[in-house]
């Protein structure tokens, strides 16, 4: 993966490999293509951020370079971005991205769980 400068909203160059680790260890997993997240809109990887950060399964899973690593259930996680693209109305072809991000189901026969709560999962 490329290495790339960008600001954050707080002002702050971070690395784009270093500010998605979570995604680094999700995707590795998965075998899931990482390079696609460059494309997906800021709003809703903010999202998703949060998502792996309140649904991690090991808090944090591990660190690097002193970043702690979040690791959340990937099915919830891609259930839950493609609720959140709907609920945006962000589009297919950030929809598609997603798919490509996360090579899994979409939940778990239709549900996924967020925050401890079992939720229903309105779109596929
Ligand atoms: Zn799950």
């Amino acid at each position: 993966m490329v290495l790339k400068k960008f600001k954050t909203g707080r002002g702050h160059t971070v690395s784009l490999e270093r500010r998605f680790y979570n995604y680094l260890y999700l995707t590795r997993s998965i075998g899931g293509d990482l390079s696609k997240i460059e494309n997906v809109p800021e709003k809703l990887l903010i999202e998703m951020e949060n998502f792996i950060k309140r649904n991690s399964l090991i808090n944090p899973a591990s660190f690097i370079d002193g970043s702690p690593v979040y690791y959340c259930c990937p099915k919830c996680l891609k259930a839950y971005s493609l609720q959140t693209i709907k609920k945006m109305s962000l589009g297919k072809e950030v929809k598609e991205l997603i798919k490509e991000l996360l090579i899994c189901e979409s939940g778990h026969n239709n549900y996924f769980i967020d925050d401890g709560n079992l939720r229903f999962l309105f779109v596929s």
